[in-house]
């Protein structure tokens, strides 16, 4: 059986029994990176266990030999933050699971994307995930107005390095869109900066550095 295990965002709160006792019970644990998650097992006191890597670099080689492995015993699939599959590694082992007849047993939790959505004050009746956005102009711009064009709340993930980029092309294609930026959820400088895509780019320019984990929503309504 394979459990698919959300973590917490930045807070070591954010985890629920369930995900706990779960990683106490299986017999063995996946990880995007082992060395990261063996603090959280820990924390957790589901250590010592046996953890092995699936992430990108390494799925293709390692999907089959852990479905086989899946069929016998019953593994936890964790992410180095929040829920796994969720631009993260995961579905390809959920496909290969689902394909082999593994059963699948999803355990909620922390998801940036929501939290973001659901702090905003944007419209949540009807949102489009997109990820993290292609880089240039012309695809983020498009990628926007197919949410745009859906009457959705847009969320994406973007890193403090390229979000005055982002937020330019945003300002030139939806100049009275009106824009959030969740910045460093669940932990000590939580912080919600909203306003019009210029007013945003103003407000971070002040700042002595652009830093954090960044979560951005977009309503174009
Ligand atoms: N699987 C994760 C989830 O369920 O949210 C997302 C993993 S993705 C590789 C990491 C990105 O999520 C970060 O670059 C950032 O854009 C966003 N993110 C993760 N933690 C966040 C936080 N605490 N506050 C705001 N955004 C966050």
């Amino acid at each position: 059986m394979l459990y698919i295990v959300a973590t917490p965002i930045g807070n070591m709160g954010d985890i629920t029994l369930r995900a706990i006792e779960t990683l106490k019970a299986c017999a063995f644990v996946i990880a995007e990176n082992p060395h990261y998650s063996k603090r959280l097992l820990e924390h957790v006191g589901a250590w010592p266990k046996e953890v092995v890597q699936f992430a990108e670099f390494n799925e293709q080689q390692v999907v089959k030999d852990l479905t086989r492995r899946l069929k016998k015993e019953d593994g936890c699939l964790i992410t180095d933050a929040g829920t796994p599959g969720i631009s993260d590694p995961g579905f390809r082992l959920v496909r290969e699971c689902v394909k082999e007849n593994v059963q699948i047993v999803p355990i909620p939790g922390a998801n940036a994307a929501i939290a973001a959505l659901c702090a905003s004050g944007l419209p949540t009746d009807k949102f489009m995930f997109l990820g993290f956005l292609q880089k240039t102009a012309a695809k983020t711009v498009s990628a926007l107005q197919s949410a745009s064009d859906a009457e959705a709340t847009a969320i994406f993930y973007e890193s403090p390095e390229r979000i005055l980029k982002t937020l330019s092309y945003i300002s030139n294609a939806f100049p009275a869109s009106q824009v959030v930026i969740a910045r460093e959820l669940t932990k000590m400088h939580e912080e919600f900066i909203r306003g019009t895509p210029l007013d945003i780019i103003h407000q971070l320019k002040q700042k002595p550095s652009i830093k954090g984990e960044m979560t951005v929503l977009i309503s174009f309504k």
